[in-house]
C-alpha cells in the first residue's frame, strides 16, 4: 500500500519553493515495533522494494538477508519518479542533496528519529550519503551500495548525455536508455552474454536487439519527466556541495559506514570508493569496505545477490543479532585457576546476557605452554618427567570433575613416551605436544560456559587455520583459512557462542601447526579480520600498555591510545602482549583492539585504532635474552657486499637478526640475535667468511650474551628532545 506526505513550501538547494507529495510504502512488523530500515531506490526503480514485484526481493524479505519478520521496512518514492502520479517539471531546479532533505522531513512528521540501517544502490546510495551527512546521528548502519559521496566525472560525463539524449531524441527515454545500458554493463558482460551472436529473424546482432528491448522496456513504463529529474540528481550527488564540513561530521559520527562497491563498475568506481574508504578510516573505525566481483559493472548491485547478501550478513544477521562480533581474546594468565577463570565466565556471560555478539579465543591456562616445553625436554633427554606431567595434570584438571580431560591426558601421555623412547623429538612433534595446552583450555571453558547456560561451541582451529609447514613459526595460508572459518562459522546457531583454541592451526596435510610464542593473539587478530569484527579485547592480566613495565619501572603509566604504527612497534619490540604480527590483519580492516585487564572491569585499558593519542614518547620496552655478535675487523673498512653475504647466510640459517649497528668507520658490525641463536650465527659467520680470516679482513666474531634492547616508541622523532620520565 502507497502513503502519503505532503512537503508544504519546500525550498530547495536553489532557492525555489514549492510543495512537495512524498509517497511510501511499509514492509514487516508495524512502525516503531522494530528497527528501521530504511531502503533507497535507485534510477528506475521506486518504494516498491520487496514482494513479488519487489527490485530488491532477493535481499528483502521474510527470512531474506535483511529479514521483514525483524526489521520494519520504510521506503520512500523519490518525488517526481512517477510512481505516485506527482511530477516534478522544473528538474534543474533538484540536486540528489534536496531528496534527502525532502526524506529526512519525512522520517520527522513519521516520528523516526533514529533508523537501524539506510542502505540504497546507486542513486538512493547518494541520497543515503546525504542524509547520514545532514544528519550524522539518524542511522546507525549506513550502507551505500554500488554508490559514492560523490557522483564522479565519468558519471557527470555521462549524465550530460542522457540529458542530450531526453531532451533531442524524438524517442527520447528509448534511446536514452539504450545508451545507459552500455555504462550500467562491461564490455566483458556483453561479451560473455552475446558472443557477437546474431537475431536470424530480425537480421541483426543480439547486442542490438537486447539494447532496443531495454530502451522500449523502459519507454512503456517510465516517464520522460522523471527520467530528466533521476539523471539530474544522479549527476548532483555531493555531501560537500555546502563545504568539508558535512564529510568531517560523518568521519566523526558514530555511524557504522558500510561501502559496497563493485569491481567493474564504471560510474561509482571501485577505486573511488576505496578512497573514500580510506579517508573515513583515517578518522574513525567504524568503516568497512567491501566489493562485489562481477563482470556486469555497476548493475551488480541488481544482479550479484549472493554476494551482497554475504556482505550484508554481519550487519543484519539473520540469527537476530544484528551487531558485528567482537572477538574475546583470553591470555594465560586469566585462565588460572582461581579468581581468574571465575572472572572469564563471568566476562563472556555478562556479555551475551547483554546481547553482544562474541566470539571467544583461548590461549593456554596459566604457564601451560611453557611447562609442557619443560617436560618434553626432560622426557627428551632421558630425565624423569613424569612428576611434572603429574603436576601438569593436576593443575590442568584442578577441581572441574565434570569436565572429561582424560582423551587428551592419554594423548599426551603416549607422546612424552614415545619422545622419551626416542631420546629426541622434532618441532613437528612439539607442536603436537604445544597444541594441548590451548586444546585443554578451549575443552574446559566451553564445558563450564555450557554449565552456565551460554550454548558455547569448541571450535578447534587445526581444522579451520591452514599453514606452511614451517613448524613452531608456521605461516598461516589466509584465504584458504578465510574460507574455512568463515564456513563453519555459518553452521552454528544463532545463539551459538564459538570457542576458539589460540596459537594452533594445521598444514594442508592436517599436520598440527603453531603460529609462534604468544601466537594466540595472532589467532584472535585474524579471526576478528575474517568475521569483519566490530572490535578485538585482549584480556590480559595487566591494565592495558604502559608506558614501560611496570615490573620494572613503578612510576609507569597507562597508555590510553595508541596507533596501529605504533602498536606494532611495540609488538616488533618485545610487548609481549601483543605477537609480532597481531596488528596487521586489524589494520587491514581497521578493526581496534583493546587491551583490557580480566581482573579489572572497570578499567578501560588502551585502545589501538586509526587514532593516536597526544604526541610524543609513548613507551620504552625492554627484550631481554638476546645476544650481540660482533664482527670486527679493518678489513671491512669499504668492502662492498659484507652485509648482504651476513643476512643471506644467516637467513639461509634460518636466524633472524633483531638489530644491526655499524658505525661509520665500518671496522665492525653488531647483530643482535635471540640467545639461544647466538653460537650457531656465530658458527655460520665463521663457516661464510672463511677467506675473509685468511685474509685478516675480519679477525674476529665475538658474541656478548645477555643483552637487552630498549626501544623507545614515539609518534615523531622530532619531539625527541623533550626530556622524558617513564
Ligand atoms: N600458549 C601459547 C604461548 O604461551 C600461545 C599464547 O599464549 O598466546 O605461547
Ligand atoms: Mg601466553
Amino acid at each position: 500500500m502507497l502513503y502519503h506526505l505532503k512537503i508544504k513550501a519546500f525550498t530547495t538547494y536553489s532557492g525555489v519553493t514549492q510543495d512537495i507529495s512524498l509517497s511510501y510504502q511499509l514492509f514487516g512488523p508495524e512502525l516503531h515495533s522494530a528497527p528501521i530500515v530504511l531502503v533507497n531506490h535507485a534510477l528506475t526503480g521506486n518504494s516498491n522494494v520487496t514482494g513479488k514485484d519487489g527490485w530488491w526481493s532477493s535481499l528483502i524479505g521474510e527470512g531474506k538477508c535483511i529479514d521483514t519478520k525483524k526489521y520494519t521496512i520504510l521506503a520512500f518514492n523519490v518525488p517526481g519518479n512517477g510512481y505516485d502520479g506527482f511530477v516534478i517539471d522544473n528538474y534543474k531546479d533538484f540536486v540528489a542533496g534536496d531528496m534527502a532533505r525532502i526524506f529526512l522531513l519525512g522520517l520527522e512528521s513519521l516520528g523516526i528519529n533514529r533508523l537501524f540501517a539506510i542502505i540504497g544502490g546507486s542513486l538512493g546510495g547518494g541520497i543515503a550519503w546525504e542524509m547520514a551527512a545532514l544528519d550524522p546521528g539518524l542511522t546507525e548502519h549506513l550502507i551505500p551500495v554500488a554508490s559514492d559521496w560523490k557522483s564522479t566525472d565519468w558519471l557527470i560525463a555521462n549524465c550530460q548525455i542522457q540529458e542530450q539524449f531526453l531532451v533531442n531524441s524524438k524517442q527520447p527515454v528509448h534511446d536514452a536508455r539504450m545508451h545507459a545500458m552500455l555504462c550500467y554493463r562491461t564490455p566483458e558482460s556483453f561479451k560473455q552474454r552475446f558472443q557477437r551472436s546474431t537475431n536470424e529473424e530480425l537480421q541483426v546482432f543480439n547486442v542490438e536487439s537486447w539494447l532496443m528491448h531495454h530502451g522500449k522496456k523502459l519507454q512503456e513504463r517510465f516517464q520522460l519527466s522523471a527520467y530528466k529529474l533521476t539523471n539530474q540528481l544522479l549527476k548532483t550527488i555531493d555531501i560537500t556541495r555546502k563545504g568539508e564540513a558535512a564529510f568531517v561530521n560523518l568521519q566523526n559520527s558514530s555511524t557504522n559506514i558500510h561501502i559496497i562497491g563493485v569491481d567493474s563498475d564504471l560510474f561509482f568506481t571501485a577505486k573511488e570508493n576505496k578512497e573514500t574508504y580510506k579517508q573515513l578510516a583515517q578518522a574513525n573505525s567504524n568503516v568497512t569496505y567491501g566489493e562485489i566481483q562481477s563482470v556486469h559493472g555497476h548493475d551488480a548491485f541488481l544482479i550479484e545477490f549472493e554476494q551482497i547478501q554475504k556482505l550484508l550478513k554481519t550487519i543484519f544477521d539473520q540469527n537476530g543479532r544484528s551487531r558485528r562480533v567482537k572477538v574475546l581474546k583470553f591470555g594465560g594468565t586469566s585462565l588460572a585457576n582461581g579468581e581468574g577463570i571465575g572472572r572469564v565466565l563471568e566476562i563472556v556471560c555478562g556479555k551475551v546476557a547483554a546481547g553482544d555478539n562474541v566470539v571467544v579465543v583461548l590461549s593456554a591456562r596459566e604457564k601451560a605452554t611453557d611447562q609442557l616445553e619443560v617436560i618434553l625436554e626432560k622426557a627428551a633427554s632421558g630425565r624423569d618427567y613424569r612428576k611434572d606431567f603429574e603436576a601438569f595434570e593436576t593443575y590442568q584438571k584442578h577441581s572441574f570433575h565434570n569436565v572429561n580431560l582424560s582423551a587428551e591426558f592419554r594423548e599426551l601421555a603416549s607422546l612424552f613416551e614415545g619422545v622419551a623412547l626416542l631420546g629426541d623429538y622434532s618441532l613437528k612433534t612439539k607442536d603436537q605436544v604445544l597444541a594441548y595446552g590451548e586444546l585443554i583450555a578451549a575443552k574446559l571453558i566451553t564445558k563450564l560456559l555450557i554449565g552456565k547456560g551460554v550454548k558455547a561451541v569448541l571450535l578447534d582451529t587445526r581444522e579451520l587455520i591452514k599453514t606452511d609447514s614451517n613448524f613452531g613459526e608456521a605461516k598461516v595460508l589466509e584465504s584458504l583459512s578465510k574460507e574455512m572459518v568463515l564456513k563453519a562459522f555459518s553452521r552454528l546457531e544463532p545463539d551459538d557462542v564459538p570457542v576458539f583454541t589460540g596459537f594452533i592451526a594445521s598444514t594442508r596435510a592436517g599436520e598440527t601447526t603453531t603460529l609462534g610464542r604468544n601466537g594466540s593473539n595472532y589467532t584472535a587478530s585474524l579471526l576478528a579480520n575474517f568475521l569483519d569484527a566490530q572490535e578485538l579485547q585482549n584480556y590480559t592480566h595487566v591494565d592495558g600498555i604502559f608506558t614501560a613495565n611496570p615490573e620494572l619501572v613503578p612510576e609507569a603509566q597507562k597508555i590510553s591510545q595508541l596507533s596501529y604504527s605504533e602498536a606494532n612497534e611495540l609488538a616488533n619490540f618485545g610487548a609481549t602482549i601483543l605477537h609480532a604480527k597481531t596488528i596487521i590483519p586489524l589494520l587491514e580492516k581497521n578493526i581496534p583492539l583493546r587491551i583490557l585487564n580480566t581482573f579489572n572491569h572497570d578499567g578501560e585499558g588502551t585502545l589501538i585504532s586509526a587514532k593516536s593519542g597526544t604526541e610524543g614518547i609513548k613507551s620504552l620496552s625492554v627484550i631481554e635474552n638476546e645476544a650481540l655478535i660482533n664482527l670486527e675487523g679493518r678489513g671491512l673498512l669499504g668492502k662492498v657486499g659484507v652485509d648482504a653475504r651476513i643476512f643471506k647466510a644467516l637467513g639461509q640459517n634460518n636466524i633472524n637478526v633483531g638489530i644491526i649497528s655499524q658505525g661509520s668507520s665500518e671496522r665492525g658490525i653488531g647483530l643482535v640475535v635471540a640467545s639461544d641463536k647466538a653460537r650457531q650465527a656465530r658458527a655460520v659467520l665463521e663457516a661464510e667468511f672463511e677467506d675473509a680470516f685468511q685474509s685478516q679482513d675480519i679477525n674476529a666474531i665475538s658474541i656478548i650474551e645477555d643483552v637487552s634492547v630498549i626501544s623507545i616508541i614515539g609518534q615523531d622523532l622530532s619531539t625527541f628532545h623533550k626530556p622524558f620520565n617513564a
